[in-house]
């Protein structure tokens, strides 16, 4: 018989209650349970996390959405090193796990309907005024998501929202807080005629993954190019009067994407709990780094990923590209869990995630999670294309009708 881990859960959860004194415990022991693909899952530390993370290895930390509690049933033992080794055995178990329904298919635009109006939003694009922001937003000490300077960056990028948007009725800034840690998700919407939701994301929290909480991470390009990238493209417009769309459109800054896509999974599960339809999401996580590239002969270009993304949204950016870009995409694969995209994917919703020009699938930037990914090695008519990209994605798809 097929359960999916979650009724399997649920079910678990209700014929061995847990004692209020296996809850602290496991909380002590600080075990996290991860994704490392659809169906694999692990119990780690947090430490074992850290080591993964700095092997390169992509996961989703869902312990907030899995009964851990619920598994530890009364006929485990007390110490806890027995108990983290019944919990590995137990989530060995479920060999074929089905928690990631598939999104359903939309109907995007197959060609270009404001071809006018995008290109005048074009013009406006300011490189200056995206180096300024990201200088301000790279020198925070780090943007870690447990660390006091990570709280004051998320304050700060809220109120550049609120000053761009104080004279509209049609945006809302929305602190999004989570219960672990201070800094906040922040959601700029522009509402809509409908309630069907057009997501752009970026993920503002850095980190320096030989020491996360001291360590001086300025994130320049990993995620603050991406973060100022939609900046810009949310305050044109933000500015543009004539812009009110028809489904709402949504700019995300997720809080600790660094730590296994924490932030945007509050979001998404929330989204999803309340019965909200994402008919997109599109994410950008690094738009400034051309110089590998550019180093080994290849022709500057976003990379578009192909894997875990939804195709017919690619197939919409494609055309995007087609239409608007002044350079085209080479396809790329990053694996499992490798952004924010994958919180919306893992909720039904059809995501994409579109980076900057990488020399291959398998380059790696010695300089990331470092004290060394700062604003100087960074590419600004990079980050112009991709934020051209970002107003004709937000533009085409929040005024697309018919999408089912
Ligand atoms: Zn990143």
């Amino acid at each position: 018989m097929k359960l999916s881990l979650i009724f399997y859960l649920f079910v678990l959860s209700q014929a061995f209650p847990l004692a209020q004194e296996d809850t602290i415990s496991l909380y002590n022991n600080d075990l996290r349970i991860i994704k490392t693909s659809p169906n694999e899952f692990k119990i780690v530390s947090e430490d074992e996390k850290l080591k993964l993370k700095q092997e390169g290895v992509n996961f989703i930390d869902v312990t907030n959405y899995y009964p851990i509690d619920a598994v530890v049933g009364q006929e485990v033992l007390a110490s806890p090193r027995t108990r983290l080794k019944n919990l590995k055995d137990w989530f060995k178990r479920p060999k074929q796990v089905d928690d990631e329904p598939e999104a359903p298919i939309y109907n995007y635009p197959i060609k270009a309907n404001y071809e006018k109006e995008v290109h005048f939003l074009f013009e406006g694009i300011n490189k200056t005024r995206i180096e300024e922001k990201l200088t301000k937003f790279s020198s925070f000490w780090t943007r870690y998501y447990k660390s006091k300077s990570g709280f004051d960056s998320s304050n700060w990028l809220y109120k550049q929202l609120i000053s761009i948007s104080i004279h509209s009725d049609l945006i809302q800034i929305e602190k999004f807080h989570h219960k672990e840690w201070d800094q906040f998700s922040i959601i700029a919407r522009f509402k809509g005629e409908i309630d069907d939701i057009v997501v752009v994301g970026a993920h503002q929290d850095s980190i320096n993954l030989k020491d996360p909480l001291h360590g001086r991470s300025p994130g320049a390009d990993d995620d603050g190019s991406g973060s100022m990238t939609i900046l810009e493209a949310f305050q044109l417009l933000a500015e543009d009067k004539d812009f009110k769309p028809y489904n709402t459109l949504e700019f995300q800054w997720y809080s600790a994407e660094e730590v296994g896509l924490l932030g945007s999974q509050d979001i998404f599960n929330t989204y999803k709990s309340k019965d909200k339809k994402v008919v997109a999401m599109l994410q950008q996580d690094m738009t400034g780094y051309t110089k590998d590239t550019i180093e080994a002969g290849i022709e500057v270009h976003i990379a578009l990923i192909q894997d875990f993304v939804s195709q017919p949204l690619n197939s919409f950016l494609k055309m995007l590209f087609d239409t608007y870009s002044d350079i085209p995409y080479h396809l790329m694969s990053c694996g499992y869990a490798c952004s924010d995209h994958a919180s919306a994917r893992r909720n039904g919703y059809p995501s994409s995630f579109m980076m900057e020009a990488v020399p291959n699938s398998n380059a790696k930037a010695d300089w990331g999670h470092s004290e060394n990914d700062v604003i100087d090695q960074l590419d600004f008519n990079h980050m112009k294309d991709h934020a051209k990209l970002t107003i004709a994605y937000a533009y085409e798809l929040s005024l697309a009708r018919d999408l089912y």
